[in-house]
């Protein structure tokens, strides 16, 4: 049975770390829509002028667009045995979409990761992103000041400034809150508390996933 993922949760929740995780754990691919979105921009492409501004101010990309995207890139034969979807979807009108591409019924695990607006706040303000490949750095590397990956040199992700971190955490209470009333009855959806450390965390996700796909 494919193994297919939804991370919910505020940004800086840590739904990048935990969606590595449990690709790497199950052997199916992560898909970050930030990622992805990131990429275009800075390879210049369409897609990546459409979207760079939007980005840069924290709000959200229009549902057609990333409907779309997140669409084209299920139909490649690397999803067969699953994904975990990190950052998509985001809007209810995302969801309903991801719905009729895959059945509503318990078929797709929602993993909620809930952090504290607070703790968010902090997590972003001290995050470090390599320049070179995008990976998060962890503490150890922003000890090193390089990327433990590629050596890249490390860098703060602009939309992770103070302001456009308020942005992101308003349109995410407005936008993407909803999707926990739209998901919340399925028995699929798991809240997870997040404020642990990561180890702890990924450690609980891996049981979620693994009992449901038995
Ligand atoms: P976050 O740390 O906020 O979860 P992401 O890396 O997932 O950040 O996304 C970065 C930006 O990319 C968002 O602020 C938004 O502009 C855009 N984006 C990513 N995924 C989506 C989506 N599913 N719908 C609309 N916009 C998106
Ligand atoms: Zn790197």
């Amino acid at each position: 049975m494919a193994v297919r993922v939804v991370m919910l949760g505020p940004p800086g929740a840590g739904k990048g770390t935990q969606a590595e995780h449990l690709a790497a754990h199950f052997g199916v691919p992560r898909i970050s829509t930030g990622d992805m979105l990131r990429e275009a921009v800075a390879a210049a492409t369409p897609l990546g002028a459409l979207v760079s501004a939007v980005m840069a101010r924290g709000e959200l990309v229009s549902d057609q667009v990333m409907v779309e995207v997140v669409r084209e890139r299920l139909t490649r034969p690397d999803v067969e045995r699953g994904f975990v979807l990190d950052g998509f979807p985001r809007t209810v009108a995302q969801a309903g979409a991801l719905d009729r591409q895959f059945g509503q019924d318990g078929q797709v695990i929602v993993i909620d990761l809930d952090v504290p607006e607070a703790e968010v706040v902090h997590r972003l303000a001290k995050r470090r992103v390599c320049r070179a490949c995008g990976a998060n750095a962890t503490e150890t590397a922003v000890a090193a000041g390089r990327c433990v990956r590629c050596d890249g040199e490390l860098t703060h992700r602009a939309d992770d400034d103070a302001e456009v971190v308020k942005q992101r955490l308003r349109v995410y209470a407005a936008e993407t809150l909803p999707l926990v009333e739209y998901y919340r009855a399925r028995p699929g959806y798991h809240r997870v508390q997040g404020a642990a450390g990561a180890e702890e965390v990924a450690a609980v996700l891996a049981r979620i996933v693994g009992g449901a796909g038995a």
